[in-house]
């Protein structure tokens, strides 16, 4: 007999496709097939499903999972069903003659997994139906719902516990990725787990990429450009505070060519439906939103998650960029903010209707937030330390360890706006007090008798833009206080003494010198691959669409990704491939494999044959149009024929001292074993072909 955790493998490699488990998964479904009760914190995208699927499918009888989110769960089951696990799911929208054919099949032992919302859950009918049924495990998966501190406490799930407890043999295993100390205990009580075991995997989101900017006149085309250079072809979320910066914000990036889509709370419900619907079932969209969006959507392949106001709260914002990359690939945060959103929300916490002591928690937690926006240490750190999970140094995948800030001291500065705060009688918003320290021309300002203040004009050397970064600086770091009752004037606060006594250095971020030397680019298809990934993804558009199903489920980008790498040749091939389990090989393997093979034809020119007729021709269309290649071929030849010493460089490239010199010096910088073309492209961009700066990379390899 196998042990346990080989048939577990088994499973796991014949019906997911994935080579071995993730950390903690092994123990945990041992835990659980050995019949422990056990607790799950594990972050987005950490996979939590399978710590229940695959000991539902091992034990004697049907797993029972509860689960919250409808759209989730039918989501869980079509992907199951792709994979040839037999699933189904029972909740307010399955109909009549689903449900009666589902009943049939529980009772005949043929269903491995059943989903079901907790309503039905706790119907007596259900309950009685249950207790005809071998029952492997129950799962409650967003076990947080348990809780009423957690942030979406359902008071279904407070009852759950009186069904477990007709079914004491049985099994439960509770997950969660968000659960501090207090949640955490509510849940073991709330579900009455016994001799619980509980798996803690932190909260880390390593693939997600933090980046916040703070100082962007435009930030409309600051994203833009941000989805142009690094997620043309992907999908991702653009979370807009208002419905109407909802609604112009779509149309903008629309105009731009984007396929973006507009959905808030103000939209019927059957457009929001259909934008959803959009959302899940392409591969290429935006969607621009408020919070509304995003609860229940489980899309494994959003590739970034866009913030044009600040959000709520750090918790929100990990939740709203914990959307990104669950499918574990590199996923980017970007986030913009300035001085009007922070008056903004403050403005929206005084005003609320909620009761003071509630206030006093919403200001320290957008204070929370403010200070990991501008914050210059790794955000990661920030971030996770926010939730007591500590992390230690520096995580080399946000903009602060990309891009170590500068500070410099802006005291003098500091102490100019305050001064300017005080001497026109704290009463000013701040853009009067920057046209008085820039000495604006200004009814206004004359009229007051502001511009015969000593300090006017004294601050004309720097530009608006940097006196708001400044204000908000000061304000962020509470060294003024905004009134929010009035017209948004802007006052002193008391720990603001020690810097206008110059007791005190104010630093603040230096700004870049350039524009943007860009951040590591989260791109991950080379140009050179670019048309068959375009190729790849037709094919599984064309496939998802013929079977109604998300393109997702029919193979992930890993799997996508993992055909460009390995370009299986036949089916043996093809079933080692990650995410390739036996019931997709055979619906689907043929078809991409075709896909491959047409892209394989280049191929079969040998590396000699290029290099032979470049030498003769030196021009390499001429080699494209003789030997019928594509330029990549060509030039991944002659930088074969670069590093094997059969052509020189500069027979290749024409390029100055001083450009090759930089080139080396780029690909130095990078960190990791690979050096990467594309960022070197970029830098130069379009003085050199790609193909160009892969024959310097051979070179430069050459040392
Ligand atoms: P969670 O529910 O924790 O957010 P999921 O269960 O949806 O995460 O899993 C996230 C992704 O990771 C899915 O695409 C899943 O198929 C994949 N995955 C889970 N376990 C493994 C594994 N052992 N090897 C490779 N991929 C895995
Ligand atoms: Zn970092």
């Amino acid at each position: 007999m196998q042990s346990p955790n080989a048939s577990a493998l088994n499973l796991l490699q014949k019906h997911f496709g994935y080579p071995s488990f993730r950390d903690q998964q092994a123990p945990i479904i041992e835990s659980v097939l050995a019949g422990q009760d056990v607790l799950v914190i594990m972050p987005t995208g950490g996979g939590k499903s399978l710590c229940y699927q695959i000991p539902a499918m091992l034990r004697n009888g049907v797993g029972i999972v509860i689960s919250p989110l409808v759209a989730l769960m039918d989501d869980q089951v079509a992907t199951l069903k792709q994979n040839g696990v037999a699933a189904g799911c029972l909740h307010s929208g399955v109909s009549l003659a689903e449900q009666r054919q589902l009943a049939r099949d529980l009772e005949s032992g043929t269903i491995d997994i059943l989903y079901v919302s907790p309503e039905r859950f706790l119907t007596e009918k259900f309950v009685a139906f249950l207790s005809r049924l071998n029952i492997a495990l129950f799962a409650i998966d967003e076990a947080h719902c348990v809780s009423q501190w957690g942030h979406d406490f359902r008071p279904e799930y407070a009852n759950l516990y009186q069904i477990f407890a007709r079914f004491l043999d049985v099994p439960r295993i509770a997950l969660t990725a968000t659960a501090d100390q207090h949640t955490q205990q509510d849940i073991v009580e709330r579900l009455n787990l016994r001799q619980v075991e509980a798996y803690y995997c932190g909260f880390d989101r390593p693939n997600i990429q933090y980046r916040v900017h703070s100082d962007l006149t435009q930030p409309k085309d600051e994203l833009l450009a941000f989805i142009e250079q690094e997620h043309a072809d992907d999908s991702g979320i653009v979370y807009c505070l208002s419905r109407k910066k909802v609604e112009s914000t779509a149309e903008w990036l629309i105009q731009r060519g984007i396929n973006a889509i507009a959905y808030h709370a103000g939209l019927s419900p059957a457009l929001r439906a259909h934008a959803q619907q959009r959302f899940m079932r392409e591969e290429n969209i935006v969607i621009v939103a408020t919070i509304a969006f995003g609860m229940g959507i489980d899309k494994p392949d959003v590739r970034f998650v866009a913030h044009l106001n600040l959000p709520k709260s750090i918790e929100a914002y990990y939740q709203e960029t914990g959307r990104a990359g669950r499918d574990g690939l590199a996923a980017t945060a970007w986030m913009s903010y300035g001085l009007n959103d922070l008056v903004l929300m403050k403005q929206m916490v005084d005003n609320s209707q909620a009761d003071e002591s509630v206030k006093r928690i919403e200001r320290h937690k957008l204070d929370a937030l403010l200070s990991y926006a501008e914050s210059i240490e790794c955000r990661r750190r920030v971030l996770l330390g926010y939730f007591d999970d500590e992390y230690a140094g520096d995580c080399g995948n946000c903009d602060n360890c990309l891009h170590p800030a500068q500070t410099e001291d802006a005291s003098k500065m500091a102490q100019l706006a305050l001064s300017c705060i005080y001497r026109t009688g704290q009463r000013f918003g701040a853009h009067y007090l920057i046209n008085v320290l820039r000495g604006k021309d200004d009814e206004r300002i004359k009229r007051n008798g502001h511009h015969q203040l000593a300090l006017f004009n004294m601050g004309v050397e720097h530009d608006k833009n940097d006196w708001l970064t400044l204000l908000r600086q000061l304000l962020a770091q509470k060294f003024i206080a905004i009134d929010l009752a009035g017209h948004q004037t802007l006052r002193l606060a008391d720990s603001c003494r020690p810097i206008l006594r110059g007791e005190q250095t104010f630093r603040v971020r230096k700004k870049p010198l350039r524009k943007k030397a860009s951040v590591r680019s989260n791109r991950f298809v080379s140009s050179e691959n670019a048309e068959l990934w375009a190729a790849l993804r037709e094919k599984r558009m064309a496939l998802a669409q013929e079977n109604n199903v998300a393109p997702y489920m029919i193979f992930n980008d890993q799997t996508l990704m993992a055909m460009m790498e390995k370009r299986p040749k036949n089916r043996r091939q093809f079933a080692l491939l990650y995410g390739v389990g036996e019931a997709k090989l055979e619906r689907f393997g043929a078809e991409f494999l075709a896909v491959l093979e047409a892209f394989d034809d280049e191929k079969t020119v040998s590396s000699e044959q290029v290099i032979e007729l470049f030498k003769l021709s030196e021009d390499y269309q001429v080699v494209m149009k003789q030997l019928a290649l594509s330029e990549s071929a060509v030039y991944k030849a002659l930088a074969e024929g670069i590093q094997s010493g059969q052509l020189q460089l500069n027979e290749v490239v024409t390029i100055s001292e001083s450009d090759l010199s930089q080139m080396h010096e780029l690909f130095l910088q990078q960190s990791g074993s690979d050096y990467r073309v594309s960022p070197v492209v970029d830098f130069f961009k379009p003085k050199f072909r790609y193909g160009e700066v892969r024959c310097v990379r051979a070179h430069f390899m050459l040392g």
